[in-house]
């Protein structure tokens, strides 16, 4: 990188702007900064900035548009590039960036995003970067690549190769993937990155049908956060983090259709075992931390981009915990989608939104903020397919209950709730929106142990977390109330890791209504689950039994308790003598 010896740049005149707009920023290396979103009322600092050699990437993972970001700062999308005054025309058009090919081509890009082409516009070759000088690469930046990534624009491409990997696109962008010589890409692994929309899907299933017979292998994966590799990159992911798509392309497999069992020599390329030495080349992926429903310590209890579930009794304040959720997305710029399959009605949704201080223009603004109570699977499919172009950032399903019934299946029936997930919950992940569902506890006391009602698919398929809400002070209207929030499960541990350890399911806080205040405290580095132990009332009654009770049935015998009340508090009096 040539941070240090470039004069002006792009990246500058970003960092330079936040702090002149008293925005608090945090650089995390070179070419590398974290601040307080201008777009959005921003509490953590959501806004990425990353310095890509020629150009300055910039990311809200609050979901601001760019344009917003950089209006917020009195500044134009042309103040992106190093030279703001862009490198010359291309068929008449000032570009800002100009992409020379291998074969003459020459593409041409402004800032607002239009396209030229001039130069030998009829050539075939693929895009492979270019030098910093403009010296186009050829098919030879691809020796010594095993795999090589095919992104949709020559953007992407730089972004990839900024990144130390190999990558190509062909010209003039999606759809035209057919006119293009894919030949050096012969016997390479092939990472197809789709851009989240439908043209770029499309793209994405073209090419890897055009790569059949050419390519050793192909995949395909899609941004994290934003809609192409660029901006997965400008959100501060590497690519590895890259996640699998292959099932938004309608479930394609192309290599799954060769069939039968190739020869000893192709058996272990067809086995496709994990490469882990490329794996830890380019250096292992953070784990995902939990961003939404935040406590008071900024600890999120859910994860974007996957399914988390909320499950209690009735009345224990699952409902509210996801209204609180809504109203900080809102505040942060996100968009959020209420699923009401309960039919709770959107008159007492709405009006407690406003009572936990959402903003009503956001509410208003059918772009930011989604409200339908799904009667049949049709109406639920589409706004599923709905969502995957508008990408909200959170979907309360409420609830999970209601949804087996709105397709027709039985409430337990493990492959039917599977097949609902994968045309529901699923996709709307995959959109990388943080998924939130309701689940009502049953009344066994087995599966109440267990978790949410029913089958083992239905805590299986929970890619984020499962929180357990048990009230602590029931929730009235006026008076507000409190409930215990604890980690019925965690995919990525993100929140165990900042919780107390020691319960099967630790603490992960409070959530507390309080005289017209909303938040979730964090829980103490020792607090224990009350759910898993007993109040040390309950100890000390025991503790003052003479002589000491040799079982919990004693116990609940002469202290004339309920057997769950006894058998909990000479338990954890037991622990206590024998410490
Ligand atoms: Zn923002």
């Amino acid at each position: 990188m040539t941070t240090a010896t470039r004069q002006g740049t792009a990246f500058d005149r970003v960092i330079e702007a936040l702090e002149r707009d008293g925005r608090t920023v945090k650089r995390n290396g070179p070419g590398q900064a974290q601040a307080q979103c201008p777009a959005h009322d921003d509490n953590n600092p959501s806004l990425s900035i990353t310095d890509r050699d020629d150009r300055a990437l910039v990311y809200c993972h609050a979901g601001c548009d760019t344009d917003r970001v950089l209006d917020a700062l009195n500044l134009d999308p042309r103040d992106l590039f190093d030279k703001p005054k862009g490198l010359g025309h291309v068929s008449g058009l000032l570009s800002h960036a100009i992409y020379n090919y291998p074969d003459g081509r020459i593409a041409g890009r402004s800032a607002d995003k239009k396209f030229r082409q001039s130069g030998n516009t009829k050539g075939r070759s693929l895009y492979f970067g270019q030098t910093s000088t403009g010296k186009p690469l050829g098919p030879e930046s691809l020796d010594g690549h095993e795999r090589v990534y095919f992104v949709e624009g020559e953007e992407d491409v730089k972004t990839v190769r900024f990144r130390g990997e190999a990558a190509v696109c062909n010209a003039q962008g999606a759809g035209k993937s057919h006119l293009a010589d894919l030949t050096p890409l012969s016997g390479k692994k092939v990472i197809v990155v789709a851009d989240k929309d439908e043209p770029g899907r499309k793209h994405a299933a073209q090419v890897v049908e055009h790569l059949g017979g050419i390519a050793a292998t192909t995949s395909v994966v899609e941004a994290l956060e934003g809609k192409d590799v660029t901006d997965h990159v400008a959100a501060g992911h590497s690519l590895d983090e890259l996640r699998d798509a292959s099932g938004v392309l309608g479930g394609m497999h192309p290599e799954a259709d060769e069939g039968g069992i190739p020869d000893s020599t192709g058996l272990t390329d067809a086995c496709r075992y994990l490469d882990v030495a490329l794996l830890l080349d380019g250096g292992l992926p953070e784990p995902p931390t939990p961003t939404v429903c935040k406590r008071s310590d900024g600890v999120g209890l859910f994860y974007l981009g996957h399914y988390n579930v909320v499950v209690g009794d009735p009345e224990s304040g699952k409902t509210l915990l996801t209204d609180f959720a809504t109203v900080e997305q809102l505040g942060e710029g996100g968009r959020v989608l209420r699923l009401d399959l309960d039919h709770n009605g959107p008159q007492s949704t709405i009006s407690r939104l406003i009572d936990f201080g959402a903003n009503e223009d956001a509410l208003r603004d059918s772009t930011r903020f989604r409200y339908v109570e799904p009667e049949d699977r049709n109406q639920l499919a589409a706004i599923v397919e709905d969502a995957k172009d508008w990408q909200p950032t959170l979907v309360v399903l409420d609830s999970i209950g209601e949804l087996l019934p709105l397709h027709g299946a039985g409430s337990n029936d493990s492959d039917e709730f599977t097949a609902v997930h994968r045309l529901v919950i699923k996709p709307l992940a995959a959109a990388g929106a943080c998924v939130v569902g309701i689940d009502h506890l049953s009344k066994g006391l087995d599966s109440r142990k267990f978790g949410p009602t029913g089958t083992v698919a239905k805590r299986r398929v929970i890619s984020g977390s499962c929180i357990r809400v048990t009230v602590d002070a029931a929730f009235t209207p006026d008076k507000g109330g409190s409930a215990f929030l604890a980690i019925n499960k965690d995919r990525h541990g993100g929140l165990r890791r900042a919780s107390p350890s020691g319960d099967k399911e630790p603490s992960a806080g409070k959530f507390v209504i309080l005289g017209g205040q909303h938040f979730i405290t964090a829980p103490m580095s020792d607090e224990k689950n009350p759910g898993e132990h007993a109040p040390p009332a309950d100890v000390a009654a025991i503790t003052a039994l003479d002589p000491p009770p040799a079982s919990a049935k004693e116990a609940r015998e002469r202290l004339k308790w309920r057997d769950e009340r006894a058998r909990q508090a000479f338990k954890d009096w037991k622990k206590g003598t024998t410490r």
